[in-house]
């Protein structure tokens, strides 16, 4: 199934919840997302059948990789009991989580690679606590995160990345840190520009720090050189430590949009379809989960979003664009 560009539909994002225990000041400001901010109740929510069910038909539309965001996943209740559905369904080859860490304990890094996550991203900003306080602004301690980082490890949920968004002014500081912890771990740590999702973070160009920049101060400490692709529309540029030491990927969607490769869908916790990040609105799929459709009529519905698909924010991103209205990365998931 391919789209108005002749992208097929490969990769399907799922949040799971719109809430999260941190406030990363690029993501949810606690000036918006504070104590009288409304949530998504509960009956709002997709329930776990119900992302089942997309997740099946999707999969018979082509998408084969699936990921669990947020929000923050594990909040979630049960979370594993989702996992193991998603990875009994046929042809859901890739089945991956990101996830900030704070909830992940020993026994939940278990429970979920029992359960069939084959593989999970931790958010790590900065590798000083202070900065890392900073960007959760919940004075959430990074020790909790380097112990979910190795509750991952020992539940064999190996190789794991690492996504740090870099801000100017807020971590750039922690990048050649944050590059020094985990060479040689074999962790992957992804370097990403800080980009304009949403209307709520006060984006401005001038906050983002280049990826080529943030490989000169990685590469001025440990030469680098540069890596094939692991397949086709890997966001990440693969670079490899000269030395050795591992890789690192960086993901360069501001200044080098890969929107002519973009094959992801999104599944939205209200169980909105969005088919690009920086959307401004979804397709409801709730009410067709909701009303008696069958699956047919529901692959009939995302077909025909995908197939009139002509999204490529990145690609024409300028003054004009500026002012759209578009979903919070927290609702729509990163
Ligand atoms: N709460 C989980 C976490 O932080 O890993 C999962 C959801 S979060 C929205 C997914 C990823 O999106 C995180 O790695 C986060 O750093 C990234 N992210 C959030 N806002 C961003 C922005 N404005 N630009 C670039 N990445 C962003
Ligand atoms: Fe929460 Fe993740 Fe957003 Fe931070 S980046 S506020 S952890 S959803
Ligand atoms: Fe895909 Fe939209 Fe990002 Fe382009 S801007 S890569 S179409 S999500």
């Amino acid at each position: 199934m391919n789209d108005a560009l002749g992208r097929p539909l490969r990769d399907l994002r799922i949040s799971v919840t719109d809430r999260c225990n941190l406030r990363c000041v690029y993501c949810m400001p606690k000036a918006v997302f504070g104590r009288d901010f409304v949530f998504l109740e509960r009956d709002q929510l997709l329930t776990f059948e119900e992302i089942a069910r997309v997740v099946r038909v999707m999969s018979a539309a082509g998408a084969h990789k699936v990921r669990l965001t947020g929000g923050e996943p594990l909040l979630r209740r049960d979370l594993p009991a989702l996992v193991s559905m998603l990875s009994a369904v046929p042809g859901i080859g890739d089945l991956a989580m990101t996830t900030n860490g704070a909830l992940l304990t020993r026994e939940m890094a278990k429970s979920l690679a029992a359960a069939g996550l084959r593989r999970i991203t931790i958010s790590v900003d900065s590798l000083d606590d202070d900065v890392f306080r900073r960007v959760n602004d919940v004075d959430f301690p990074l020790a909790r995160v380097l112990a979910a980082i190795d509750a991952a490890k020992e539940a064999g949920l190996m190789p794991i990345k690492i996504d740090m968004v870099v801000v100017r002014g807020l971590n750039e500081s922690s990048i050649v840190g944050v590059a020094r912890h985990f060479r040689e771990t074999g962790h992957i740590v992804r370097f990403i520009e800080y980009m304009d999702v949403g209307n709520t973070n006060g984006w401005r160009m001038e906050d983002v720090v280049s990826g080529a920049e943030m490989r000169d101060a990685i590469g001025r400490e440990w030469p680098l050189v540069p890596a094939e692709p692991n397949y086709f529309g890997e966001v990440a540029q693969r670079w490899c430590y000269a030395d050795g030491a591992g890789e690192i990927g960086i993901i360069t969607s501001v200044t080098q949009p890969f929107c002519g490769s973009c094959t992801r869908a999104r599944l939205s916790a209200a169980g909105e379809l969005y088919t690009c990040l920086f959307a401004g609105k979804g397709r409801d799929l709730r009410s067709l989960l909701r009303n008696g459709s069958t699956d047919a009529e529901i692959s009939a519905a995302i077909g025909a979003v995908w197939s009139a698909r002509d999204d490529r924010y990145s690609e024409i991103r300028s003054a004009a664009t500026a002012g759209l209205k578009k979903v919070e990365m927290s609702h729509i998931g990163g």
